[in-house]
């Protein structure tokens, strides 16, 4: 009997995991799951864990690269009217995992809630960007986060602050945990000045990086301690840099973009060739911040 009997309604095998992320690049998930509820998430937790099979948890793929062949075991993706969730209640917004990011961030512009507008034009789900606490120059996810609810690997979900999940340079304590929702205490401010610095962070990064539609999963490796990672990558004379179908932006040399016919396997080629140049001319070890799977 498979682990999923029973539950074929929400597993499917052999899922070409392209079709899931921003890059649309990567071999099959094995398994991909899609459960609708907590108790179904716990329920798939407890059978993988019986079966000691391995599994990720992916959001908008805007942030991941995924291997030619896949990666081991299961995928779960948290879609569906219980995890797009939205609610506001004043200047409280609580956001299921799977909620649109940028949706969140306009519609909040739009309820004259400030806090949210400085992260303008960054794809994904509210779990990716807690996860990641996604941001930059104008801020981070973490910011205006009350807190999260949890569900560890054994099922249990617990509450935690945002002291308790201990965030950084875009990493957090989430660990093998998964994102349930968050609760963000946002400021009530005048909709249309939100939305001039919205548009106005909006317009400055479609100016200096590639168009959000493109196929990239955003800044491949994080800054170095007081050093920009593109910056560095440009000084060593990366931009338009090729290997196969994946090509460092002449726009902004941190942003790896796939072109038509590109396999994973030329982004990866073309992050180790950045990173070796990058080592032999300055020194600095340069960190993925996409996640490989
Ligand atoms: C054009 C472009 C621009 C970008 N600009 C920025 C930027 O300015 N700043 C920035 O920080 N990022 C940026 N990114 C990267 C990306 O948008 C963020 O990291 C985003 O938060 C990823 O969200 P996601 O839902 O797509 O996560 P995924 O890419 O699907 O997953 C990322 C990680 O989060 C984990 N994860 C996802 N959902 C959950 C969950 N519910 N619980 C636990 N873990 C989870 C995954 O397992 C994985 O480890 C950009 C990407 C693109 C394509």
């Amino acid at each position: 009997m498979s682990w999923y009997a029973g539950l074929e309604e929400i597993c499917r095998t052999d899922v070409p995991l392209r079709d899931y992320t921003w890059y649309r690049l990567g071999g099959p998930a094995r398994w991909f799951v899609t459960p609708r509820d907590e108790s179904e998430l716990a329920e798939v937790l407890r059978r993988l864990r019986a079966a000691d099979l391995p599994w990720h948890i992916l959001g908008r793929g805007a942030n991941l690269l995924v291997r030619d062949a896949g990666p081991p075991g299961a995928v779960i993706h948290l879609t569906g009217p219980h995890w797009e969730a939205v609610q506001f209640d004043g200047p409280v917004v609580r956001a299921a995992a799977g909620a649109d990011f940028p949706k969140l961030v306009k519609q909040s512009v739009e309820r004259g809630l400030g806090g949210l507008e400085g992260l303008a034009g960054i794809p994904g789900t509210v779990g990716g960007a807690l996860r990641m606490n996604a941001g930059g120059k104008y801020g981070s996810f973490a910011d205006h986060l009350r807190g999260a609810r949890l569900m560890a690997p054994d099922g249990v979900v617990r509450a935690r602050t945002r002291a308790e999940l201990g965030f950084g340079y875009r990493t957090s304590g989430v660990g093998a945990d998964i994102v349930l929702d968050a609760t963000l205490e946002l400021v009530p401010g005048d909709a249309a000045m939100l939305r001039a610095r919205f548009r106005a962070i909006w317009n400055e990064k479609h100016a200096t990086q590639p168009p959000v539609a493109a196929h990239s999963a955003g800044c491949i490796f994080k800054n170095p301690p007081g050093a920009a990672a593109g910056a560095l990558l440009d000084r060593c004379g990366l931009k338009g840099t090729r290997c196969g179908g994946a090509e460092i932006s002449p726009r902004h040399a941190n942003f790896i973009l796939a072109h038509e016919g590109a396999t994973a396997r030329d982004v990866l080629d073309l992050i180790e060739l950045a990173r070796a140049r990058v080592r032999a001319a300055t020194g600095v070890e340069l960190e993925l911040e996409v996640q490989v799977w």
